[in-house]
Parts: C-alpha cells; sequence; structure tokens
C-alpha cells in the first residue's frame, strides 16, 4: 500500500536544504563500503559518472549497459552544451537565476528544492570535467567560452562544438576504466536488464539477458539504481539513439515502481524534417544553432515554394522574433516548437511536406564571417548536409519539431530514491527536475549531478541500515521473477506471425504523435486509448520474432521493448487525459491563453503525477497518487517570453 507521496523535501530556507541534508545524512565509513554492492543500469552520463564515483568511494558496483561498450551510450549524442551557472560572462547570472529558469522553464511543475540543488551542484560539474580533461571551447584569453540556449538570457551554456556529449561522456569513461582497473567496478556490456528483483519489498536484484548469448541470469546487490535514460522512442521517430527504451523503467514500474508525470514529452524545434516511410529515426540540429540562425517562414503560403534565397527580407515573417521579442530565436523549446506547428498549419510550412521552417545563417555568416560560424556549428552543418545534400552556408537549413527528450520518468524523492526502498533513479530515467518542459543543456547538467555529485550522498541513507541484508540469488523470489522472465522471452518467440515489428512500432509511434504529441485533447486522448489496447492484443497475435531466445537475436531485443512500449503508451495517455490543463510541453488545446500560450491551472494541477501499476489495460486502470508542488522562493505566473 503506497501512502502519501512524500517527496522528503529537507527542511529550511532553499539555499541551505542541501547543505543541512548532506551534515545530516547517514555515512557508510570506508571500511564497510566494500562490504556493499551496488548494480547500476546503464552507464551513459549518469550511470557511467554514478559507478565511477561510487567505485572511487570504495563500493563494489556492477555496472550494466545494452551496448558493447559504456562509450555507446546515448550520451554521446548530445550536441549543444551544459548549463552551469558560473557567470563567467559577468552578464549577472548566478545559482538563483539559473534555479528560476530552470522552475520557469518547466512551466512550474518541479519541486523548488531539486531544481536550486541542480543549479548549485552545477558549477562543481565544470570544475569535475574540467580537471578530467573534457576540452570545453574557450574564449582567445584561455578562459571557458559560452553560449546562449533557449529560456535564458544569459550565456551560461559550456560546449565542446557540437560534441559535448561525447566528450563528457570521454570523461565519465574514463573514470569508469579506472575503476574497472582498480576491480571496483565490474562491466557488464551487451547486457539488458529484463526485471527487477524485491525481497521483502526492497530492490535487492534483477534479471538479465546476455544479449550475445541469449543466457538469463540473476544479480543481487544490497540496492539498485536505474540510470536507463528516456522512453522518447514510444513515438517510433524522435532524435533518440535507436536503442533508447522504456523496458527498465516500465518493468520496475510493474514491480510497484511509480511513475510520474509520463506525458511530459519534450519536442525539439529544430530536428531536420520527416521526408518519408523510410526513416527509422530523426536528425536533431542543436539549439545552440538558434544562437546564431534566425528562424522565419515567408509571410505568404504562395511564396512557399521560391528559392528562400529569392525572398527579400520584406516578405519573410521571422515570427519568433515578432512573437517573442525579449528572447526571439531563443525562446523554450515548447514555445519554438507549437509556433512552428502553428505557422506550418497555416500553410506557410516550406520543404516538400510543408512542415518546415527555414533557420537562415546568413545574416551571422555576413556579421562574423563563415570561418567563424565554421568553427562554431562546422559538424553540424556537415551532418545537415550528409542528410539534406544541401548546404547550410548558402542556403538556410530547413527544420521542424520532433520527439526528442522525455520528462517523465520513474518518481523519486529528494535522495533519488524511488517509492520502493533500496531502487534509485538516475539521469533521464526519472521523473527529474526539468517540470514540464526541459531547458536545453540541462539534460547533461542532471545527469551529471546525480551522478557525480548527489546520488554519493544519498545512497548511504539507504544503505546505513542495510549491512549483511544482500540475499543471495537462490533466494525463491529471484527463482520466481527468473522464471517469468523466462516465460516471457518463449512467449515472445512462439507467436510466429506474419507482421514485422517495425509496422507495430511504426503504427504505434503515428498514434501517438498525432494524439498526444505536440497538442493534444480530450477526444483524441481516448481515441488513442480504445487503439492502443487493439493494437497491442493485435502484436501477440501476429507478430514474427525471427531467429531463437539461445543466441543473438536483435529481433527479440527490439521484441521485448516494443511490447513494453505498447504497454506504457497507455500508461502515458491515461495521464494526459487526467492532467486537464495545458503546462510546458503538454498542450491540451483545450486550456489555452487567448494568444494560443499554454493555460495552467495551478489549483488543481500543481502536483507530481505518480501513477501506479494496477494492471493493463482496461482491466484495471493505474491508480494516481499526486505529490503537491509548494512553491516558496519563486512566485507562480503565467510564463511570459515576450
Ligand atoms: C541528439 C540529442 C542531442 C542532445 N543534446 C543535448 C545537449 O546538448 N545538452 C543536454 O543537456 N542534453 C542533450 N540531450 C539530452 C541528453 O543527451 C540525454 O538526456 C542524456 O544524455 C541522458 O543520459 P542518461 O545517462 O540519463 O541516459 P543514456 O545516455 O541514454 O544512457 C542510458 C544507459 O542505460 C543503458 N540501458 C538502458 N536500458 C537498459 C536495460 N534494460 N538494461 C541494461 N542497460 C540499459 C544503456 O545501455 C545506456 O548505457 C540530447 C539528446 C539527443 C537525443
Amino acid at each position: 500500500m503506497i501512502g502519501k507521496l512524500d517527496g522528503k523535501i529537507p527542511p529550511g530556507p532553499l539555499e541551505q536544504k542541501w547543505r543541512n541534508h548532506k551534515n545530516n545524512s547517514r555515512l557508510v565509513s570506508p571500511n564497510n563500503r566494500r562490504k556493499f554492492e551496488i548494480i547500476i543500469v546503464g552507464s551513459g552520463l549518469a550511470g557511467g559518472s554514478a559507478a565511477a564515483t561510487l567505485g572511487e568511494l570504495g563500493y563494489r558496483v556492477k555496472c550494466f549497459c545494452y551496448q558493447d561498450s559504456p562509450r555507446r551510450a546515448h550520451s554521446i549524442a548530445a550536441q549543444g552544451g551544459i548549463n552551469a551557472a558560473k557567470n563567467y560572462q559577468n552578464d549577472g547570472d548566478s545559482v538563483f537565476r539559473l534555479f528560476y529558469d530552470t522552475i520557469k522553464g518547466g512551466d512550474f511543475r518541479s519541486r523548488e528544492a531539486n531544481v536550486y540543488r541542480l543549479a548549485e551542484v552545477s558549477n562543481l560539474i565544470i570544475d569535475q570535467c574540467t580537471e578530467q580533461g573534457v576540452p570545453f571551447a574557450r574564449e582567445y584569453g584561455g578562459l571557458l567560452a559560452n553560449r546562449s540556449f533557449g529560456g535564458a538570457q544569459v550565456s551560461r551554456t559550456f560546449y565542446a562544438r557540437g560534441q559535448t556529449g561525447q566528450q563528457l561522456l570521454l570523461g565519465a569513461y574514463q573514470a569508469l576504466c579506472r575503476q574497472i582497473a582498480l576491480g571496483t567496478v565490474k562491466m557488464f556490456p551487451q547486457t539488458e536488464m529484463l526485471d527487477l528483483v524485491l525481497v521483502d519489498g526492497h530492490a535487492k536484484g534483477i534479471i538479465t539477458r546476455n544479449l550475445c548469448t541469449g543466457e538469463i541470469n540473476a544479480f543481487a546487490g544490497d540496492a539498485v539504481v536505474l540510470a536507463t535514460g528516456g522512453y522518447g522512442n514510444v513515438f517510433f521517430l524522435s532524435t533518440n539513439a535507436r536503442g533508447c527504451n522504456v523496458t527498465a523503467t516500465y518493468r520496475a514500474y510493474k514491480r510497484g515502481a511509480l511513475f510520474g508525470n509520463p506525458c511530459f514529452t519534450q519536442i525539439h524545434p529544430t530536428c531536420i524534417p520527416v521526408t518519408g516511410q523510410h526513416q527509422s529515426k530523426l536528425t536533431l540540429m542543436s539549439e545552440s544553432l538558434r544562437n546564431d540562425g534566425r528562424v522565419w517562414v515567408p509571410q505568404r503560403a504562395e511564396d512557399c515554394s521560391k528559392p528562400p534565397n529569392d525572398i527579400p527580407d520584406a516578405d519573410r515573417d521571422y515570427y519568433l522574433e515578432r512573437k517573442y521579442p525579449s528572447f526571439g530565436n531563443l525562446a523554450p523549446r515548447d514555445i519554438a516548437s507549437r509556433a512552428a506547428k502553428e505557422v506550418c498549419d497555416e500553410g506557410r510550412g516550406v520543404g516538400p511536406s510543408g512542415r518546415g521552417v527555414y533557420l537562415d545563417f546568413a545574416d551571422a555568416i555576413s556579421r562574423l564571417g563563415e570561418d567563424t560560424i565554421r568553427e562554431r556549428y562546422g559538424n553540424l552543418f556537415d551532418i545537415y548536409q550528409k542528410i539534406s545534400a544541401e548546404d547550410a552556408y548558402k542556403m538556410p537549413m530547413r527544420i521542424y519539431p520532433a520527439v526528442h527528450y522525455t520528462m517523465g520518468g520513474l518518481w523519486v524523492d529528494y535522495n533519488l530514491m524511488s517509492n520502493i526502498p533500496g531502487l534509485h533513479v538516475i539521469g533521464e530515467a526519472n521523473f527529474s527536475d526539468h517540470g514540464a518542459n526541459r531547458l536545453g543543456a540541462s539534460a547533461l547538467m542532471q545527469g551529471l549531478a546525480d551522478g557525480y555529485f548527489v546520488l554519493p550522498y544519498t545512497l548511504p541513507n539507504y544503505l546505513a541500515g542495510q549491512i549483511g541484508k544482500r540475499p543471495s540469488t537462490d533466494h525463491a523470489e529471484f527463482k520466481r521473477v527468473e522464471s517469468e522472465v523466462r516465460e516471457r522471452v518463449k512467449k515472445l518467440l512462439e507467436v510466429n506471425g506474419d507482421r514485422t515489428l517495425t509496422l507495430f512500432h511504426r503504427e504505434l509511434g503515428l498514434l501517438l504523435w498525432d494524439k498526444c504529441g505536440m497538442t493534444r485533447n480530450a477526444a483524441g486522448l481516448r481515441e488513442a486509448l480504445g487503439k492502443i489496447p487493439e493494437l497491442r492484443g493485435e502484436f501477440w497475435k501476429k507478430v514474427r520474432v525471427p531467429g531463437e531466445g539461445e543466441s543473438y537475436n536483435q529481433s527479440l531485443e527490439r521484441a521485448g521493448r516494443i511490447a513494453d512500449f505498447l504497454e506504457f503508451a497507455e500508461l502515458l495517455c491515461i495521464d494526459a487525459l487526467e492532467r486537464d490543463e495545458s503546462c510546458g510541453g503538454h498542450f491540451r488545446e483545450e486550456h489555452q491563453t487567448p494568444d494560443g500560450e499554454a493555460q495552467r491551472d495551478d489549483e488543481n494541477f500543481a502536483a507530481v503525477f505518480g501513477w501506479e501499476f494496477q494492471g493493463n489495460g482496461k482491466v484495471e486502470r493505474p491508480k494516481l497518487h499526486r505529490e503537491p508542488l509548494h512553491f516558496e522562493a519563486v512566485h507562480l505566473s503565467q510564463r511570459s517570453y515576450k
């Protein structure tokens, strides 16, 4: 029975909460740390940094990932940068301002205390990564450079060209490798967690499948940390790496962990537009480009087919600069995405599909020179050229919004522990500090904050009472869950139908994009909720999963993940329907201000929604638990970037 949801926010003034909490947290003494085995699932920025840090502290860590190397986690794709409140630019930034921008950017749907801690810790991350040798861009004089991202009027984003995630991951990976060599961390690549094991209500282990041999194994630990990333691929097309999925968090949900705000999805405004049915993923053009690129569409629909360079300035609508003069092209992602949809809905979209807007660098090139633009964004322009066969130095890029990030995830308290004792969740996998809309360059900040600087302090609060309580994998619960996993794998292989996995995934994704994408309404969500169980039923009757269970079988891997998406999509739509307000990326058409912005309902919905599994589908709807959000330091207001 889950009682009242307690975020365990420490008492005291906002700016002292984290310090006080650390001072009052329990400790595990150095000679006891080696007695604990910590299971970490995921070795991206969140999991990799946590594994390296806990290993360095002396814990024994087992770290799992499904790629062949931690180096290939999805975090490597991050392009634009990482925020921190260093105020190196002397442009008025501060911890409070980063905190405030993040809370406001998330449309006041995140916890004040968590977000303040994130802003505080941000500065330590930059120091840590610089010490590791991460090659952040530097000014002429040698100081670290910054650029701006959406939703901020200061320059606080640290970057390494358009490869920030890769460079940060190399830093974390080096630290991880050191621990692997020292024997504190044991790495299990190409190993997928397929279930969570609870013993006496505590998370004490996982069941995995070795992706090379198909072997199913059980691992016991004193605590389990999920750092398994986001689930944007439920929409089929997204900017996420192809492997990103919901399996680990969803299966933990089915074992009793609450899923927080599953409908909060981020749709990024600057992606290369969809070109046809052949695509299996979409490509991001980093938000950093909006520092120098100007977004526009023709004023008149009849000009849309003209070459962009033939359209004079007077006939262009720089709609973000027009609608949001204070933030202009750096309006936050949710707002910039909806604005792009709006002009395309009006028939002013460009490109073959009519679903595109221009991102134009002509002004910046004439002001700063092509070399400067190449130095700042060269690799992004190259990616664009390879995909579109167009030279963005000569003509504007075409971009359109696409699914990019998920603010929803497993519910956690201030200690990053879920409602299941021992189960901790970090990085994009938790319901996170970003409320209903994440600001650009804040995901890397959160993942590394969680892994390097928060979990190592909060985990001992759980571990300190757990000495000697690690069960053996001979325990009956391990046997029971393991046999359920085997049964599910067998069932997937036995369907032996004639429809491909891609057909099911694409159909689900299109349905979600249509009914629960950039905008949502009650009728559409009800329609989706009718169709998802039907599609799921079809899947279990008609899907074809070739190959066997006891070998390398990528179809089987995908089948398990798509089966989970087919259940999870329903939860996502239930959440979107229940949240009868608009906020951030969750735009319910029924609730908009007269000028078409998201209209929150603070009286009824200033809360985190935590969903408890009760059974799939119409048989038993998940049960809703609410954690009310209290704001002391910020004043709730209609978000404005005008
Ligand atoms: C194209 C792109 C660009 C981005 N650019 C930026 C940016 O510039 N700045 C920014 O702040 N954010 C950016 N983001 C967001 C950011 O990259 C991610 O939110 C962040 O990297 C997530 O890190 P993570 O460690 O939580 O998860 P991930 O990096 O996704 O790692 C997940 C890990 O979990 C493992 N895993 C998952 N499921 C299982 C399982 N069942 N069993 C075993 N292992 C499992 C994977 O193998 C992997 O190791 C970008 C995102 C995209 C898509």
